[in-house]
């Protein structure tokens, strides 16, 4: 795609767009006596306004990503930057946008709010791509198409040359959540934003690297993708605290942890087709699975009432019978593999 193709793209009102400038945008130093931002002067560690660019944070995930500060942006939740591509590129009432199905709800749930009609494209046999689905199933006013890999609550990874190819062919922005990346062989194709204009990868912290509670989440694009969603953003998105906390975070690698999940993974995948009551383990690329059983509700509820909180996706388009169960603690699969033994014996709790 080329630059004005990409132009094009964005929402008029948008592309004109004044930003707020901040007391910080306006003077950019850090010694002196600060009386420009109605801020209190008493020290209570918060008292000052955070930075709007979040430029030691980016700095730091630049280091990790192997890709420059321009093309990060960084959002409360890969949920702003879902919610900021819509607001940056769809018209509502008259664009939509194409996703898979079944895949995270946020997308469709930011669409609805944003009033952009989403059309879902079911996955394939064995949940594979549907790739020339998804493009038929776009028109002149298709914007967005979302694209999940590893996929929730499938937990299959898709061919990256398959992805690439979509890229390559699809004439909007293709937005790729790699939530849980970490946990896939077939790793990330962030380094693609550098060459491939439309393309946005969506990570975050809130998986692989323990920090849901902090609320920090990852585009990857184009810089002047990058530009346009921090002109929309509120300007003081990520709170101080986040910014400090993550960043000290950052400087404890978690592959340890990553490979326990996948070690626990592998473990409990061949441990449950041994239960009479388990017709198929999805295989996974992330750190959970989906298991089809013969009666989903009744093994939710047992679980439940054993103190073990799965999500039941039997309702789920292509998820019948299925619960998606996160890989835990070895301990707390333990427990898991307890219970499901315990239901195998008929010690049903009612
Ligand atoms: C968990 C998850 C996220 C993470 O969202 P945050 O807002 O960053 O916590 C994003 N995408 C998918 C597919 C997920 O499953």
């Amino acid at each position: 795609m080329k630059k004005n193709e990409l132009e094009a793209l964005v929402r008029e009102n948008i592309r004109s767009l004044c930003p707020y400038s901040t007391a910080r945008d306006e003077y950019q130093g850090s010694l002196g006596v600060f009386l420009d931002a109605n801020e209190s002067p008493w020290p209570t560690g918060y008292n000052r306004y955070p930075d709007p660019h979040q430029k030691a944070l980016k700095e730091q995930i630049s280091a990790i990503k192997g890709l420059p500060a321009e093309n990060i942006f960084l959002g409360n939740g890969s949920d702003e930057a879902i919610d900021l591509l819509f607001r940056v590129f769809c018209e509502p009432g008259r664009d939509n946008a194409v996703a898979i199905s079944p895949s995270y709800g946020m997308y469709a749930v930011a669409a609805d709010i944003n009033d952009i009609r989403m059309r879902n494209v079911p996955l394939g046999a064995d949940f594979a791509l549907p790739a020339e689905a998804l493009l038929e199933a776009c028109d002149s006013r298709t914007k967005l198409l979302f694209l999940c890999s590893p996929n929730n609550p499938t937990g299959n990874a898709f061919d990256p040359a398959a992805l690439e190819a979509l890229v390559r062919s699809f004439p909007g922005i293709v937005v790729l959540d790699e939530a849980y990346a970490d946990f896939s062989a077939k790793g990330s194709l962030r380094a693609k934003v550098l060459e491939y204009p439309n393309l946005v990868i969506l990570q975050t912290l809130s998986k692989a690297w323990g920090l849901a509670g902090l609320r920090l989440g990852m585009a990857f694009a184009d810089e002047y993708i990058i530009r346009l969603m921090s002109m929309v953003k509120y300007p003081y998105n990520i709170n101080q605290a986040t910014q400090e906390l993550v960043s000290k975070a950052l400087r404890t690698p978690v592959g340890d942890k990553i490979a326990e999940t996948i070690a626990q993974r592998g473990r409990i995948a061949a441990a449950l087709p041994a239960y009479p009551f388990v017709r198929r383990v999805y295989p996974s690329d992330a750190n959970f699975l989906l298991v089809q059983v013969d009666d989903a509700d009744a093994l939710y509820a047992h679980l439940l009432a054993d103190g073990i909180i799965v999500r039941n996706r039997n309702r789920v388009l292509l998820c019948a019978g299925c619960l998606r169960i996160t890989i835990g603690l070895p301990s707390e699969n333990d427990r898991l593999l307890q219970s499901l033994d315990s239901y195998e014996k008929g010690d049903i709790h009612r």
